[in-house]
């Protein structure tokens, strides 16, 4: 196997379209250095791109966040600007096994390995998040949503580097948060994660809610049914009632045959109004 060490994405996308579907990009190697010794993959080619600088910025444009792909998860968890404006992604990020993962654990490597237990994703599909993707032919542009096309399965094409993830800030009287359970309390994958972004009119209706799981056997989804649900509720005493949301969440997000079904089905509700009380709390004490 040849291993090619790369210092800009033009290095990056010239090793990827001579090597194609023979090669394979290296960032944190979390994922990818455990799948190799196992033997599951033995890729002709290793695209080292952990020294592209331009890669590792966190910045905002035009007033939506962009986020470079080798941006690791310790830093999501910490950097003020993410806790601030995408408190649900600095969540995440935090949840993801223990500190040393999330020291060399990329968003980038996250998002491109689609697992379904792949904490980051509820958190990006509630910000709307758009990928940024280059190859040697061009740029595009795809959301998160058609990016994901099953679990471990990317719309990513082989000669193609995911650049830059931009995400959606808070806006007005908008809160989120994330949660994640897993049969221990730490350094576990999600049995189930949940985000929530909502919004609050100043007479205390829900203009927008925005609802999205990972965990189980389908790729990390938006759950439109459960989100109908709870637009147009009226907090009644500072308080938004999500039973029924919770009941649609727990049906439309676990298919009836999934593994442990039973007990995600039973967790969710609550993991539903857990968040949407923080988010409430958040929006009232941020100004009524
Ligand atoms: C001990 C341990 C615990 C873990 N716990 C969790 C957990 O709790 N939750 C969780 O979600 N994950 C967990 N993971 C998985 C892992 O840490 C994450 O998926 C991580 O974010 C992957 O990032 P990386 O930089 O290491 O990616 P890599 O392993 O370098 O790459 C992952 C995949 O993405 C591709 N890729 C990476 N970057 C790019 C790019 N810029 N453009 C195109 N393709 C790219 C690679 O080719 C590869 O297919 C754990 C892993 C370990 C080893």
């Amino acid at each position: 196997m040849q291993f090619c060490r790369v210092r800009s994405v033009a290095e990056a996308v010239d090793e990827l379209s001579r090597w194609g579907t023979e090669g394979r990009i290296l960032a944190g190697g979390t994922d990818v250095m455990p799948q190799y010794l196992r033997g599951e993959q033995s890729p002709a080619a290793l695209i080292d791109i952990s020294g592209i600088e331009g890669l590792q910025g966190i910045s905002e444009v035009g007033g939506v966040t962009s986020i470079g792909a080798l941006v690791t998860l310790r830093r999501l968890a910490t950097a003020s600007l993410v806790q601030l404006r995408h408190p649900a992604l600095a969540q995440a990020a935090a949840a993801v096994g223990a500190w040393q993962t999330q020291t060399v654990a990329t968003l980038g490597g996250n998002i491109c390995s689609a697992a379904a237990t792949a904490d980051t994703l509820p958190a990006l599909l509630v910000a709307d998040a758009q990928l940024m993707l280059v190859s040697k032919s061009g740029r595009r542009r795809v959301s998160l949503e058609e990016f994901l096309e099953g679990p471990g399965a990317t719309a990513l094409r082989p000669t193609e580097l995911l650049r830059a993830i931009e995400v959606e800030p808070l806006g007005e009287r908008t809160s989120e948060g994330n949660l994640k359970v897993g049969r221990r309390s730490a350094m576990d994958l999600a049995v189930v994660g949940l985000a929530l972004r909502l919004s609050v009119t100043p007479s205390g209706v829900v203009s927008d809610a925005r609802i999205a799981v990972c965990g189980g056997t389908r790729s990390p989804h938006r759950v439109p049914s459960a989100e109908a649900a709870i637009a147009g509720s009226q907090l009644i005493d500072g308080r938004l009632d999500c039973a029924e949301a919770g009941a649609e969440l727990a049906s439309a997000a676990v298919p009836e045959r999934a593994d442990s079904a039973q007990y995600r089905r039973r967790v969710l509700p609550g993991l539903l109004s857990r968040l949407a009380e923080r988010c409430v709390t958040a929006i009232l004490g941020a100004g009524g």
